[in-house]
């Protein structure tokens, strides 16, 4: 039986979820990455609390969970105890993976030039202002590069392989890209653009989608992170200096909110 206690915050969806996959330390005594191991966790067992946090924009997209003595089966172990970390990389690349495949480049390009289209700047249609048409072509060229990438990692998908650092590029392109659009938008718009309600020229949509965007650069690892693997894996670069690789975790300096109280393995 483990018996988990602590918090984690971002929790993306978990209050609609029957089941957590969670990455748990469970050895105090050697280095951070070596001593943690990945568990399924049912979001039913006593102890689990689901506290949605709310986002500027008034949504709830995902929370703060806390464990409190959650006694969870040592069935629910997925992988090798210890080797969490393993488990967790191979998580992370489909995470980045399934979170920039959803994003329909060619639906948002559509609707952009409808917009440029029906939008007026001084006196005609945004769609004919230079300054305008020259964002409008970079954010389709963006496009056209996203969905080449994309269909690079499909093809290696469909031959098999397990997702590999490629992902972090489609990853970091994602981002770019949601930021370029969103802001293309909003300079179609201009100063309308910042209104935010239903009453708002297109209803506030863009402005939603900017603050939206901004998460794309963090969830599923940062821009600096997926730079950082970009750069060691993929170009061999050397790597990033980390003084605390080799010490044991219970040695590390932490704030109190890491600090594990309490573990338990029977
Ligand atoms: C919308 C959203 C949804 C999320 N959903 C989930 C979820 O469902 N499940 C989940 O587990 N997590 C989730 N997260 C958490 C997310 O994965 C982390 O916030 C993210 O990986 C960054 O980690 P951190 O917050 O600990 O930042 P930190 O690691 O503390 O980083 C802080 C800053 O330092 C930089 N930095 C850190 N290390 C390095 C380095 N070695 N080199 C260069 N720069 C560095 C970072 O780029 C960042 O700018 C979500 C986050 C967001 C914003």
């Amino acid at each position: 039986m483990f018996v988990i206690n602590g918090q984690k915050v971002w929790t993306s969806g978990a209050h609609y979820c029957d089941f957590g996959l969670g990455v748990f330390r469970t050895d105090l005594d050697v280095p951070k990455h070596r001593g943690i191991s990945t568990i399924v966790v049912p979001m039913s067992t006593p102890g689990i609390t689901v506290r949605p946090l709310r986002q500027i924009n008034g949504k709830s997209h995902f929370n703060e969970v806390f464990f409190n003595d959650v006694r969870v089966p040592v069935d629910g172990l997925l992988g090798d105890l210890n080797d969490g970390w393993r488990v967790a990389r191979t998580m992370m690349m489909n995470e980045r993976l399934s979170v920039a495949a959803v994003f329909s480049v060619g639906n948002v390009m559509a609707s952009l030039f409808a917009l440029a289209h029906r939008t007026e700047r001084e006196g005609a249609p945004a769609s004919e202002n230079p300054v305008i048409r020259q964002r409008l072509a970079r954010a389709y060229t963006l496009a056209r590069l996203f969905d080449l990438t994309t269909a690079r990692v499909r093809t290696g998908l469909a031959r098999d392989t397990i997702p590999g650092p490629e992902v972090s590029v489609l990853k970091l392109f994602a981002a770019l890209v949601g930021t370029e659009f969103t802001e293309t938008g909003m300079a179609v718009l201009g100063t309308a653009g910042g209104l935010w309600d239903d009453s708002a020229p297109e209803h506030g949509r863009w402005a939603d989608a900017l603050i939206e965007s901004f998460a794309m650069h963090i969830a599923g690892g940062t821009d600096e992170i997926q730079r950082n693997i970009i750069g060691e894996t993929v170009l061999g670069l050397p790597r990033d200096s980390n003084p605390e690789r080799d010490i044991p975790f219970r040695d590390l300096q932490r704030g109190v909110a890491t600090k594990i109280d309490r573990f338990t393995y029977t």
